[in-house]
């Protein structure tokens, strides 16, 4: 296939063509000259850049039929997979990972941030399946790797030098779990060294709990900035913010503006994992998403897990967590979902670093093509992802058939 013309998209709202050459886009506006190049008509179809995963777990995915689910007062998630885990090998890693992967590309995904566990439990298999599957799939998805401590660092003696040996390895990120330790400030001290010793970005899973007593946010905030990291940390889950008095967050809020700490929030997980034994009232745990973006934080969502006993219905379909956002988070006025895919574009791609990328010209060609005419009907219907482009070339096509039978 040669250069691309993708005719009669909308784009930012109007009908544009766009030009994609050498894997970038080469220009975009209306009545472009189709010359040398393969046309696609998109006529009246939304045009999205590629989507992007900042928080997903495709080591431990497709694995809730190798154990049993949550109950209220039952065995953790943590719990259950780490047991799990003991019986990973990097071939069963490799192919379920690959698994997410190809469900991920299929539904408009093009840049991946993935979590890999390293801890006694697993060692390093996840970092080996991982990275050969980095490799294999490099043509149609950016796969970058994060050396995660789901269990902690305090638990085991192993812990901490594997996850230095799987940054020495190439893995680019450094993902820390203090709420898996019983000193919280002191995880955190060492993901803070270990990311300087190595100058790579860092990314915590934190505050996932109820009780603003165990914060760990504003910590983390107080360190960036402390060391000079602003816009080189994430923080995943957020929950605890949701439930503690305006005040007190709107203090944490602006601290971690400060700090240009990059959010994610994980509705799905949260949704199925929070307040199973709550008998009054049903905490949502999902952090708040829209107050965070109006104060000027950079805030995404992402889909973390996928079918495990974290999230056994979790499938890698952004378009899906943006639905789940807009009912979860009081986000789905008209306004708001115009705004939505925000959440799972040009947001995630700041946080996890990605250059050149969005929907002008010079950027990279990874787009997404839906069959709907705005951001609404394309997450209220769940619109079919007409076409998948990745570096200018078609990575997933995709159709949607129905027939009625109404009567005359
Ligand atoms: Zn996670």
């Amino acid at each position: 296939m040669g250069p691309l013309l993708l005719r009669g998209g909308i784009v930012d709202g109007r009908s544009q063509d766009v030009a994609l050459r050498d894997g970038r886009i080469h220009r975009i506006g209306p009545g472009l000259a189709a010359d040398g190049h393969d046309v696609l008509d998109i006529s009246g179809r939304l045009v999205l850049p590629g989507f992007v995963e900042s928080h997903i777990h495709p080591d431990k995915a497709y694995i809730a039929d190798r154990t049993h689910g949550l109950r209220a007062g039952g065995p953790t998630p943590q719990t259950l997979v780490a047991e799990l885990k003991r019986q990973f090998t990097a071939d069963d890693i490799y192919r379920r990972a690959r698994r997410v992967v190809e469900e991920a590309v299929r539904h408009g995904c093009t840049a991946m941030r993935a979590h890999v566990e390293i801890d006694a439990f697993v060692e390093l298999r996840g970092v080996e399946a991982m990275r050969r599957l980095q490799q294999d799939v490099a043509g149609a998805i950016d796969l970058e790797l994060i050396a995660f401590a789901q269990e902690g660092i305090e638990n085991d003696g192993v812990t901490q030098d594997l996850l230095r040996e799987a940054l020495k390895a190439g893995l680019k990120t450094l993902g820390g779990c203090p709420y898996m330790d019983r000193d919280q400030r002191g995880h955190i001290d060492w993901f803070f060294e270990t990311a300087e010793a190595f100058g790579v970005p860092l990314d915590f899973h934190a505050d996932s709990a109820d009780d603003p007593a165990l914060l760990t946010s504003d910590y983390i905030a107080e360190q960036t900035i402390a060391r000079g990291m602003q816009g080189r940390v994430t923080v995943g889950h957020l929950c605890m913010l949701d439930v503690m008095a305006p005040d007190a967050r709107r203090r944490v809020v602006d601290l971690l503006r400060e700090a240009q700490i990059h959010v994610i929030s994980l509705p799905a997980t949260e949704l199925h994992v929070k307040a199973r034994a709550d008998a009054s009232r049903t905490w949502r745990g999902i952090t708040r998403i829209g107050e965070m973006r109006e104060a000027g934080l950079n805030v995404s969502i992402s889909t973390n897990n996928i079918v495990n006993p974290f999230t056994p219905y979790g499938h890698p379909d952004l378009l899906r967590q943006a639905l789940i956002t807009a009912m979860v988070a009081h986000l789905g006025n008209l306004d708001q979902l115009a705004w939505l895919p925000e959440l799972i574009t040009v947001n995630p791609a700041r946080a996890i670093g990605l250059e050149d990328y969005g929907l002008a010209a010079g950027c990279r060609a990874d787009l997404v093509v839906l069959d709907a005419a705005d951001a609404a009907q394309a997450i209220t219907e769940q619109a079919e992802k007409l076409y998948v482009i990745k570096g200018g070339r078609v990575v997933a096509r995709n159709t949607r058939v129905s027939e009625l039978a109404l009567g005359a």
